[in-house]
């Protein structure tokens, strides 16, 4: 052993150090190897000490007495000695450093505790320990992930994306990357449950899901009966390799949030034809875009008066072409079918929905029609089950924001005559389509 080890305080017992230098004012580089040459293959188990190569991997690792360190691991690949094994080399594997990492375990360990402990910024503690943003970020949700209590089995899962701040490019040694400020989150979303969070892994893919599924105990997977999810193809795929015997069930929230994107679309296209420009407040269309995205349910007389005064196709500053009218239309319908419970009403309902996306034709309408279309079953199950994912709200982006355009079925009657008032308003559009 080296004199020098003693700088690694702790992970001495698996390294020795071959020289430490000072690279800039407060840094120093600290060159380590493992004493030993010899390693077993990972894949047959036999002990081999015949080095292939050397390569020098650079791993960032916690301050020791105020000075950044930066470990230079001159990292032996080794040749498997087994004949029949298919792994010609391996290299070594170390506890303190995990494969590919490009910090040491502590200083993931550390970053965690300094981002929660303290209420600090992700940022502001990736600038003092010399690391990205997302390489904190990411240490803070698997560490999270880790203090989490082991899940209680639920037979209803949530599972939501959250974003934990705007996508960024970012340069590191290896040139641009993309960061990823995406996490998965897992919730018990069952009566009982409480809407309580169960689990947390870093990005949004069907292979964390997967991942995250596979960590669990056989008792955990085998208890859950549905999973409710975005709609997200990745998502879903994930589930099905994980949990073979679960239903997925989609968020009605999400369906909502895309309908109102639907329509945001329509009116900015249509706006933009009209107008040859984006709309203003001058523009009474572009005055009726919250008016647009509020359920019809929660619209009072007054606000009622004026969207349908946006939609008079008579009036060239209002609804001309009709697709305004078409699109709030398919909108309501969406949040009608929504509401159902029973497989009778849900079938007529999807029936009158695609009948109006029909008589809407237009290529926004058609594609969330489409959407709906291949989420059907997840939809219909979402429904008859009565689950969805809005106990996550507040620890989620989106169901804030389909919060904020406000969606409930108060006033159920009132509302039916207000979309059938409204099918009278358009019908002559819809005829001559
Ligand atoms: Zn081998």
């Amino acid at each position: 052993m080296s004199k020098t080890t003693s700088v690694l305080f702790g992970i001495e017992d698996e390294f020795d150090v071959m020289s430490v230098d000072r690279t800039g004012p407060g840094q120093v580089k600290i060159i380590i190897q493992m004493p030993s040459g010899e390693a077993r293959c990972p894949s047959c188990g036999v002990l081999s000490a015949q080095i292939k190569d050397r390569a020098v991997r650079r791993v960032k690792d916690v301050p020791a007495s105020g000075q950044q360190v930066e470990l230079c691991w001159r990292q032996r690949r080794l040749v498997c000695a087994e004949e029949a094994c298919p792994r010609r080399s391996f290299t070594q594997t170390s506890k303190a450093v995990g494969p590919r990492a490009r910090v040491t375990q502590r200083l993931k360990d550390k970053l965690a505790r300094s981002i929660a402990q303290s209420n600090r910024a992700v940022s502001e503690v990736a600038g003092e320990f010399g690391v990205s943003w997302p390489t904190a970020h990411r240490a803070l949700i698997v560490s999270a992930s880790q203090w989490l209590p082991t899940p209680a089995p639920t037979s209803q899962l949530g599972i939501d994306e959250t974003r934990a701040r705007s996508v960024r490019w970012i340069t590191s040694e290896a040139g641009w990357v993309r960061s990823d400020p995406w996490m998965t989150s897992f919730v018990d979303v069952s009566s009982d449950g409480l809407g309580s969070l169960v689990g947390l892994t870093p990005g949004r893919s069907g292979g964390c899901v997967k991942e995250w599924m596979n960590a669990q105990t056989p008792e955990f997977r085998a208890g859950i009966d549905i999973v409710v999810i975005d709609p997200s193809a990745p998502y879903a795929s994930g589930i099905r390799a994980a949990l073979p015997q679960a239903r997925i069930a989609v968020d009605k929230w999400h369906l909502v949030a895309l309908a109102n994107q639907m329509l945001t679309e329509v009116r900015q296209r249509v706006t933009r034809t009209r107008l040859g420009r984006r709309g203003t407040s001058a523009d009474r269309v572009w005055n009726n875009r919250l008016l647009l995205l509020t359920g019809a349910d929660h619209l009072s007389a007054k606000q009622w008066d004026r969207l349908m005064a946006g939609f008079d196709t008579t009036e060239l500053t209002a609804d001309p072409t009709g697709e305004l009218g078409a699109a709030w239309g398919v909108k309501e319908r969406l949040r009608l079918l929504l509401a159902e419970t029973e497989p009778s009403k849900i079938r007529w309902r999807l029936a009158d929905f695609y009948e109006t996306v029909l008589i809407a034709n237009m290529a926004e309408t058609t594609r969330l029609a489409k959407t709906i279309d291949r989420w059907q079953p997840a939809i219909v199950t979402a429904l008859t089950e009565g689950v969805s994912n809005a106990r996550t709200e507040g620890f989620n982006r989106i169901i804030k924001q389909v919060k904020r355009v406000g969606c409930g079925y108060r006033n159920m009657a009132n509302y039916e005559r207000r979309i059938l008032c409204h099918i009278a308003v358009t019908r002559p559009r819809w005829s001559a389509a």
